[in-house]
């Protein structure tokens, strides 16, 4: 754990001083390492067909890697219109000061939420978009095959729709920069979080027990860090409601 703490300021630290680079291998690093110690630490002795099979991790991994330098398009992007005075961008938290800057994050986390259940919700409702985008990322689609690596892996595009929320926002809410950087790097730690299985049971938090559940039925739990968007929009399926009738049978 505490390797991970150590990985996570690393990558903030490279952040701050404009090291994009080793950053972002730092916390592929760390997003896999979380998924390890989160089974090791939650989840106990495993039965076997709970256990993803190599084959289905390499595939992950393949196409994951494979679409990272594309991800990396959209901040790029960001930071372009951010240094270009197009958003409501602040470099420096003094100059809103703290309740400003708190309250600000909060909206800003909101609207993410909001953008994310959404832009997720439609890439399964327009058909062309899941066909060809987030039908990628849903061939995982069994317990024995989920593991952290799935979690970044996307189709390119899919991967930046699904970002693209955290950009919208820059327009709309003023937003500490390093803030939005930090928020997008745990992204890719809660992606990993999500795939590996294992409930938290942390009421309000949408972990991986809900996020499995996304990936056997297709049409529940789009949310991202809470249940509440999927709560208020009618899509909510609780894991533990879930593992009721399974275990009578
Ligand atoms: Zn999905
Ligand atoms: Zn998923």
């Amino acid at each position: 754990m505490f390797l991970v703490i150590f990985l996570f300021a690393y990558a903030i630290f490279s952040l701050i001083n404009g090291e994009s680079k080793p950053s972002q291998y730092g916390l592929v690093f760390l997003a896999v390492l979380e998924g390890l110690v989160d089974d090791t630490e939650a989840g106990g002795i495993q039965p076997p067909d709970a256990i993803p099979s190599t084959k289905a991790m390499l595939l992950q991994i393949t196409v994951a890697m494979k679409a990272m330098p594309w991800y990396s398009a959209l901040p790029t992007l960001s930071e372009y219109m951010v240094e270009s005075g197009w958003t409501k961008c602040f470099s420096r938290i003094r100059d809103v000061g703290w309740p400003a800057y708190l309250t600000f994050l909060l909206v800003y986390i909101v609207l993410v939420e909001f953008g994310i259940y959404w832009m997720h919700r439609e890439l399964h409702d327009i058909k062309p978009l899941y066909k060809h985008l987030h039908a990628t990322h849903h061939i995982y689609n069994k317990q024995n095959t989920l593991s952290p690596f799935a979690g970044l892996a996307f189709h390119p595009l899919d991967g930046i729709l699904q970002a693209v929320p955290h950009v919208i926002a820059l327009f709309l809410v003023p937003t500490h920069f390093t803030t939005h950087i930090a928020l997008l790097f745990l992204e890719a730690i809660w992606t990993a979080n999500i795939h590996d299985c294992i409930h938290g049971k942390m009421w309000p938090v949408m972990g991986a027990g809900y996020h499995t559940i996304h990936h056997t039925t297709y049409r529940h739990n789009y949310g991202h860090y809470t249940i509440w968007m999927d709560w208020m929009f009618g899509t909510l399926r609780d894991p533990v409601l879930e593992d009721t009738p399974k275990k009578v049978t």
